[in-house]
């Protein structure tokens, strides 16, 4: 199936699982995230791309961009590196695609890497950083170390390429101040765009054995919704985009089981958005100096809707349990921007100041 990052932004995914990893990273199963085993040929990274193209929309004003996820791109033989790009470089130079990115790890960075990567129109690089925090990386057997991140992300950015992060919270030896910490160091690396991921116990991997022998314990799933949430007010105040916040559901990790132990939840974003959305109502409240009301009555941005009711009305079930709430009203707002909500009225008295996501405190 052919992701959106937005109606108008449409990834077309090639997955290439432990290519070229030097290392084995105590929290990954690449096979069992992409759900692949083997390495794309060519042949199907063209067929990918054909088939996907077929599906998206003909509309002017679309992008369309090859992605490579999973493993390590830059650290597998050049000539591999060239031919799986070859496609995606064609459709590119044809106008098919708008876009190619890469995913690969932060030590794999090079000149020369990135002359290659730039001679085949990709315009993307993401970094698996995980964590700035030396002792967190080496616990948990990434192989590289912050300067390494630092280093690369100032090269990518020499080349004029974007720049992603990809982080992780949960780790072993991990703490909310290490991933706050974490955090500022990415925003001080002004990156284009960023993903938050927490650690999940999978199948087959030594965090599973770790967490068998009671060496681990995953963060839970609130732990884990109040750290990102803290992570993603940070980086939308520093303009940076959180194109992510949580593992794709896949048919093998809903399925199958997978997941042994960690806040794995089908909707993680949404709980986040949702803890966000709650405190910006308390913050309303707050500044109405309301303690307790049977009515509410919020003007919300039509795609904020459902995160300010919350995940299955969970923000209205937590102002009946704390405020006494027992009318918890949503107006459309379409004149208001996102992340901004407005009081209109408690218990019939009116007000009409707003809260916008950024006077939340990180
Ligand atoms: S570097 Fe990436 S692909 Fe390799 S083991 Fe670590 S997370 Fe998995």
């Amino acid at each position: 199936m052919v992701k959106t990052m937005s109606k108008s932004h449409y990834i077309i995914p090639v997955f290439v699982p432990d290519l070229g990893c030097p290392h084995q990273c105590v929290f990954c199963n690449q096979k069992m995230i992409t759900g692949q085993v083997s390495c794309p040929t060519q042949e199907e990274v063209q067929l990918t791309i054909t088939d996907y193209l077929g599906t998206i929309p003909r509309e002017t004003g679309i992008f369309k961009e090859v992605a490579f996820y999973g493993g390590s791109f830059t650290s597998v033989d050049p000539l591999l590196q060239k031919e799986l790009l070859t496609p995606a470089y064609k459709a590119l130079k044809s106008g098919a695609i708008e876009g190619i990115r890469v995913s690969t790890r932060p030590d794999s960075i090079s000149e020369e890497t990135l002359a290659l990567l730039a001679s085949y129109g990709v315009s993307i690089v993401e970094l698996g950083v995980q964590s700035m925090d030396d002792e967190v990386l080496c616990r948990s057997g990434r192989g590289h170390t912050s300067r390494d991140v630092l280093r690369a992300a100032a090269l990518i950015k020499s080349w004029g390429i974007d720049l992603g992060f990809q982080m992780m919270i949960g780790l072993p030896g991990d703490t909310e101040e290490k991933d706050i910490f974490t955090a500022s160091e990415l925003i001080s690396m002004k990156p284009d765009l960023v993903r938050i991921y927490p650690c999940l116990v999978l199948k087959n991997t030594r965090l599973a054995d770790l967490h068998k022998n009671g060496d681990y314990i995953p963060l839970n799933l609130e732990q884990a919704v109040v750290c990102c949430k803290r992570l993603l007010l940070m980086f939308e105040n520093a303009g940076i985009n959180v194109i992510r916040i949580g593992l794709q559901p896949s048919e093998q990790i809903n399925l199958q089981g997978d997941v042994l132990a960690g806040p794995y939840h089908p909707a993680f974003r949404e709980l986040v958005e949702t803890a966000a959305a709650r405190d910006q109502v308390e913050l309303l409240l707050k500044k109405a100096g309301v303690k307790s009301a049977k009515l509410i009555e919020i003007a919300v941005p039509e795609q904020d809707i459902s995160i300010t009711r919350g995940h299955k009305g969970s923000n209205i079930e937590y102002f009946s349990r704390n405020h006494g709430v027992t009318d918890f009203v949503t107006v459309t707002a379409p004149e208001l921007p996102r992340g901004t909500l407005k009081l209109i009225s408690v218990d019939g008295r009116e007000y009409g100041f707003t809260v916008s996501r950024k006077e939340l405190s990180c």
